[in-house]
């Protein structure tokens, strides 16, 4: 599958990425954390760090025989 494939699967908005810390380019939402005061933050990763991501889960896949399935980050 093609980066640009990958990319493909997932919603994109403009915001700030969690993984690198760059802000106004377009990241996609994988979820949320909440401290134990109460404080929501939304955790949204751009292009290049889903990618890598991607990557990594299917290097994890293929060291332990299990099939990969891209566009399943944050769900
Ligand atoms: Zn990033």
């Amino acid at each position: 599958m093609t980066p640009d494939a990958i990319l493909a699967l997932y919603a994109w908005h403009v915001g700030s990425c969690f993984r690198c810390a760059q802000s106004s380019l377009f990241v996609t939402y994988l979820g949320s954390v909440t401290t134990p005061s109460g404080d929501e933050y939304k955790l949204d990763a751009c292009g290049a760090c889903i990618l890598n991501m991607e990557s990594e889960r299917q290097r994890w896949a293929s060291r332990k025989g299990r099939e990969y399935a891209p566009g399943s980050l944050g769900s």
